[in-house]
């Protein structure tokens, strides 16, 4: 039988290059695949509903949040986005390691329900640097600009909350920081607890046998 596959969540400020991080991450480790959020956003030119998004409506997103069918939602400049269960639920039976690449309220929302998964934060290596590239990249006005950055320095408070935190200072090194983690966490106590136990129960019974 597979082994269930591990929730991962992946967070970080506007800018901070959380999707060439990831993508490099792919390439390097098959077990990772990435869910597609719904989102009430119109499609920025080049995405595809199915592949970058789920674009619907607020109407039906308030659909599936009444059918209970969103693992986390959260509002994030006017719109809604959430991880619908049934993709994540399916590829985590099939051993994938799952990765959401969601904001702060979401991430938090996985942390209480889901103590299980993994929380991971991609930080830029300064405001500065962040500023930088979110100047450079020319995508948004200089208000849209200042609003990500306040934003961005909201979201980086809420690191604390995290497992690992990852800096993108180079794209190759932060790929291979992420598969680290991930890997690092199959080692941690709170994901060992059915191992623990089993091995305390044995210990019990030889201590029984010895006596
Ligand atoms: P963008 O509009 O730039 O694609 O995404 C805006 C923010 O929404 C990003 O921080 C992104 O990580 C976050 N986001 C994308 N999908 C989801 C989701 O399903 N749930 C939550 N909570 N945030 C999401």
């Amino acid at each position: 039988m597979n082994k269930k596959g591990r929730l991962i969540v992946y967070s970080g400020p506007s800018g901070v290059g959380k999707g060439t991080v990831i993508k490099e991450a792919m390439k390097k480790e098959p077990s990772l695949v990435m869910s597609i959020s719904a989102t009430t956003r119109s499609p920025r030119e080049g995405e595809e509903d199915g592949v970058n998004y789920f674009f619907i409506t607020k109407e039906q997103f308030e659909k599936k949040i009444e059918a209970n069918e969103m693992l986390e939602y959260a509002q994030y400049n006017g719109n809604f986005y959430g991880t619908p269960k049934d993709f994540v639920r399916q590829k985590l039976e099939e051993g994938k390691n799952v990765v959401l690449e969601i904001e702060v309220q979401g991430a938090l929302q996985i942390r209480e329900k889901m103590p299980e998964a993994l929380l991971i934060f991609l930080m830029p290596p300064s405001f500065e640097e962040l500023k930088e590239r979110l100047v450079g990249r020319h995508t948004e006005t200089k208000e849209q600009i200042k609003g990500r950055l306040c934003a961005a320095k909201r979201e980086m408070k809420e690191a604390v909350k995290y497992d690992f935190i990852v800096i993108n200072d180079k794209v190759e090194k932060a790929s291979l920081d992420i598969i680290a983690c991930v890997r690092a966490a199959s080692f941690l106590e709170r994901f060992n607890h059915d191992f623990i136990n089993q091995q305390n129960d044995d210990n019990n019974k030889q201590e029984e046998i010895l006596l």
